[in-house]
């Protein structure tokens, strides 16, 4: 088996002399305290309550039979044990991550608040949005799974890279395509669907004041608002569409009282709602606590 042929070494930083149990993360082991992590780890406690074992001995009582953990990397491992034997006072974004991932799976709250808190601090400025959506999630932070998931609906689908999608997963994945389908064929119909003038009492030429809305809408406003690149939210397109376009050939009465007709019926407010109903019917739920509460295996893509 390739496995078995694989270089295993020891970890240069966690070999520690007077440790009981051995660990075996990709091909780097361990030697470290087994009750530093039974007193902070039920997923530890869990495991040492019934252990394994062959003719070797018990898993992760010797070298040659080490307590394998699958599904993590080495470097989160060590990130884990800095954290545990080691604590520093900064830490960089791929550790906190890594603690994140190491206080998510093996149920330690003190890690996984720590690198929590961490991420939220210097996350925004140096997560991509779709991995800010992903542990926006994992880390329960629904600002984090609001914004980027706006932010991820409105970049064209190839600035997602193909490791990005890996991670977040097709069920994700599918749905912010699905929600971004939603938000283009709702801008589209906003295209052919010009909302009428409210024409002021003393308005002379209607006819002029049409056409010139019309142009206005599908011109001036929707050229902006169908930039693919940039994801036009509806506060903004009130703001600085309606509120500030120039209606010339329009009787200003006329253009102020459609303008403020089309705000208030809250037209591009349905956007939004697209952006919403799906952040509360489909990301939200896939938020898993850290205590396990609510996991279920059939719903629970990320681990
Ligand atoms: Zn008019």
């Amino acid at each position: 088996m390739p496995e078995e042929q694989a270089v295993v070494t020891r970890s240069e930083q966690h070999y520690i002399e007077d440790g009981n149990l051995f660990v075996r993360v990709q091909n780097t082991i361990y030697l470290i305290h087994r009750s530093t992590f039974t007193k902070r780890s039920p997923v530890f406690q869990d495991m040492f309550a019934f252990p394994q074992g062959d003719a070797v001995g018990v898993e992760g009582t010797v070298e040659e039979n080490p307590l394998c953990l699958a599904g993590l990397d080495a470097s989160d491992w060590d990130a884990l044990l800095d954290f545990l034997y080691r604590p520093k006072p900064h830490w960089s974004l791929n550790e906190l991550i890594s603690l994140l991932k190491c206080g998510h799976r093996y149920q330690m709250q003190d890690v996984y608040d720590y690198a929590r808190l961490g991420l939220t601090a210097s996350g925004k400025s140096n997560l991509s949005p779709i991995l800010k959506l992903y542990y926006g999630i994992i880390c329960n932070n629904l600002e984090w799974i609001s914004s980027s998931f706006r932010t991820v609906v409105g970049l064209p689908l190839n600035f997602i890279s193909d490791n990005e999608a890996a991670t977040i997963g097709l069920f994700l994945f599918r749905q912010v395509a699905l929600a971004r389908d939603e938000v283009m064929a709702f801008r589209s119909r906003l295209v052919t669907h010009t909302p009428a003038v409210i024409h002021h009492k003393r308005c002379k030429s209607r006819d002029v004041c049409d056409m010139s809305w019309r142009y206005i809408w599908h011109c001036g406003f929707l050229r902006i608002y169908h930039d693919l690149n940039e994801f036009m939210t509806s506060t903004k397109a009130e703001h600085e569409l309606l509120g500030d376009t120039s209606c010339l050939h329009m009787y200003p009465s006329c253009a102020e009282a459609t303008k403020k007709a089309v705000v208030d019926s809250g037209l591009f407010r349905n956007e939004d709602e697209i952006i919403q109903r799906y952040v509360s019917q489909w990301v939200r739920p896939q938020i898993l606590a850290p205590n396990g509460a609510g996991q279920d295996e059939s719903t629970q893509p990320y681990y």
